[in-house]
């Protein structure tokens, strides 16, 4: 199995050291992990060379196992004002697409600047081959078709709808777009079956979301799950609904 969405860094007051995420996730039997360092989301305490730097020493401390975890770019529109070029990003570290977080980072589209950032991005992954994790939810400034021109536009960019919400304009956004998927991270039973009689299973991918699955365990449940059994928990989630899949 691959997941692809895994997360290392700051999480609001957690740190998730990276070598502890990644090792946690291959140890579980996962081939590959497509991750991003969610430290990117606050941009008032960390600049990006740290975020780099962090990569970039998980990569050589996970050793021969690197080849198995894809890092992705979590792009901030903030980054343009401080001057971090894309190409010299993708030139230090082996990235295999972008993370955008459009509720997080404040993606205003009616913003000229911000449009050219967007366009930049895509461009740039449409000619790299690269694959792009979005997140949306139902706040009305990350939904599943906020991005809709872009997916039109960069045809050949594969887009992935992380949570597919709200759900029905994710459903919505893969009827219209061949190059779009969603992924599975925080996804009900009742929304993947949507999808799948809607007629797209083969447009489903894995993803836990992984370790903000165990933030979100603890503020529910009040416990905090070790890493290794709070993995052991998404892995049976992503392996029960790639079965769903599989039998549709
Ligand atoms: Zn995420």
């Amino acid at each position: 199995m691959i997941d692809t969405h895994i997360h290392i860094g700051q999480f609001k007051d957690r740190y998730y050291d990276p070598l502890e995420v990644l090792t946690t996730v291959f140890e579980a039997g996962i081939k590959e992990a497509f991750f991003s360092s969610i430290t990117a989301s606050d941009t008032a305490t960390f600049t990006y060379s740290a975020i780099e730097r962090e990569i970039s020493e998980v990569l050589s401390a996970l050793g021969t196992s690197s080849d198995r975890a894809k890092p992705l770019l979590w792009y901030v529109p903030e980054y343009a004002k401080q001057g971090i070029n894309i190409e010299k990003a993708f030139k230090n570290l082996p990235y295999c697409g972008f993370k955008i977080h459009p509720l997080e980072n404040k993606w205003d589209l009616s913003d000229k600047n911000t449009v050219a950032i967007a366009n930049e991005i895509f461009e740039y992954a449409q000619q790299n081959n690269l694959f792009v994790l979005i997140h949306t939810g139902n706040s009305g400034v990350d939904a599943a078709n906020k991005f809709n021109d872009f997916f039109r536009k960069y045809s050949r960019v594969k887009f992935a709808l992380a949570h597919a919400r709200p759900l029905a304009q994710a459903i919505d956004m893969l009827s219209k777009y061949p190059n779009v998927c969603v992924d599975t991270a925080f996804l009900s039973l009742e929304s993947l079956n949507e999808i799948i009689n809607a007629g797209f299973a083969s447009r489903i991918l894995l993803g836990s979301d992984f370790p903000v699955t165990q933030y979100f365990h603890h503020q529910i449940s009040k416990e905090w799950r070790t890493l290794k059994k709070q993995y052991e928990e998404d892995a049976k989630q992503m392996k029960l609904y790639n079965e769903i899949i599989k039998r549709s």
